[in-house]
């Protein structure tokens, strides 16, 4: 083959796929009615007068516990709101120390930042990229005040061990289910492990409204907490309102901030709700199939923690193994798959936390106070940092087509590897 060749989309030549992906989001049957439904009720939020119908907010809280069996659901502006009013009702604060995965996204670090407290990254395991329970232990001091764990792109977290260590250690551990709405963990949903589960329903989530959040909990006292944290001080009252009255209550048991979902929103994700599991099983039919071609062009794909009993894909991810491929590395490789396949996001892992652009404390005036011990970059992180090289990762939305689409996406790996040459010339 010539050198001169230039047969890779990204080189400016012939990409292996131009017909169309499948569109995310996709709205589910009725949403035009539920928001219209919404736009003439008199209430556009939860702190609007009641109107003699249950709110959209208490219906999707109640579905989305129904969902995961819990009796607690507490709707919030977003997945970072959920992280922060979880931190906070497990009454996490100024000067302690929270783990958290080293690989994961900025909103983990932030989040423990934004209430005073100190993030301690901890590495991963290398086949699920999940945190590493053993890193985990290691990393518990006297400070900590509770684990934060994140279920990231299609894995589920060892939760038999990060449990039992939370247990062994009186800490509350928050599952960050923000990527992994509806996967079981030996039968039972993630998000019903620990103290609180948290979700985002961002945009680019298997479950969405845009911007969206909720969390989730067994306790009764923590879903207090919980609401008077993003409602202002106020929570839902027990006795039926009148109509014209305001259905939050002003009890002031604890100060909050406003985080509430919106009436649209809630509407939105009730409908949404009834397609995941659905979308969830046709995405990882499809990442089934790709595993086992990718697996033959010498690439190894995440896998989930042994108790696993359903995975959801926010995205699919695998190792590059060949050395020479890895060596072009992954932010380099995920664009060359990008160009041929002209629609699905294609990315390399995270930035390891101790290399994360985004997080960068010290461009805010509020964590001055606190900036020599919120510097992550004197952690090391040799798998995470590894994963950023070597892992590339698509997102959900081209799973949810049917198995062409997963020749396709091999097809793009297989041409990528063939003309590796062209990438190394740039
Ligand atoms: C998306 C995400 C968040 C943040 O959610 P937002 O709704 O964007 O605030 C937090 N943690 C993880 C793991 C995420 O993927």
């Amino acid at each position: 083959m010539s050198v001169h060749t230039t047969a890779l989309a990204i080189n400016g030549g012939e990409p292996i796929r131009k017909r169309a992906w499948p569109l995310w989001p996709q709205p589910a049957p009725g949403a035009l009615e539920a928001l219209n439904e919404v736009l003439h009720s008199g209430r556009w939020a939860i702190s609007g007068p009641y109107q003699g119908r249950r709110s959209f907010e208490r219906r999707f809280a109640d579905a989305f516990a129904a969902y995961h069996g819990v009796d607690h659901c507490v709707p919030t502006t977003n997945g970072t709101a959920s992280l922060l009013v979880a931190l906070e009702a497990c009454g996490v604060g100024a000067g302690d120390e929270v783990i958290v995965p080293g690989l994961t996204w900025v909103a983990n670090y932030t989040t423990v930042a934004g209430i005073n407290a100190v993030p301690v990254p901890v590495d991963v395991d290398p086949d699920t990229l999940c945190v590493d329970p053993a890193a985990v232990e290691a990393a518990i001091t006297p400070r900590t005040a509770a684990i934060v764990i994140v279920h990231l792109h299609s894995a589920v977290a060892d939760l038999t061990a990060l449990t039992a260590i939370a247990d062994r250690h009186g800490l509350p551990l928050i599952e960050d289910c923000a990527q992994a709405h509806g996967a079981r963990y030996e039968g039972r949903r993630v998000g019903t492990f620990g103290a609180f589960g948290t979700f985002s329903m961002q945009h680019s989530k298997v479950l969405t409204s845009g911007e969206g959040g909720a969390v989730i909990t067994r306790s009764p006292e923590l879903a207090r907490l919980a609401e008077h944290l993003r409602a202002d001080g106020r929570s839902y009252r027990s006795t039926q309102p009148a109509i014209g009255e305001m259905e939050l209550a002003q009890t002031a048991e604890l100060m909050g901030s406003n985080f509430c979902l919106s009436e649209f929103q809630a509407a939105v994700l009730l409908g949404q709700l009834e397609l995941l599991d659905g979308q969830n099983e046709r995405r990882a039919a499809n990442a089934a199939l790709l595993d086992e071609t990718v697996l033959e062009l010498g690439f190894r794909p995440q896998v989930s923690s042994l108790g696993t009993t359903a995975r959801t894909y926010y995205e699919w991810a695998a190792w590059i193994e060949d050395d020479e491929l890895a060596e072009i590395g992954a932010p380099r490789l995920a664009a060359a798959l990008a160009a041929e396949l002209g629609g699905p996001e294609v990315d390399a892992a995270y930035p390891a936390a101790n290399a994360n652009r985004l997080y960068c404390p010290g461009t805010r005036k509020r964590f001055a106070a606190l900036n020599g011990a919120l510097d992550l970059t004197r952690y090391a992180l040799p798998v995470s940092e590894e994963a950023r090289q070597r892992v590339v990762t698509i997102h959900h939305a081209a799973f949810l087509g049917d198995e062409r689409d997963m020749y396709d996406i091999a097809a793009a790996f297989d041409k990528v590897c063939a003309y590796r040459h062209e990438l190394c010339d740039l």
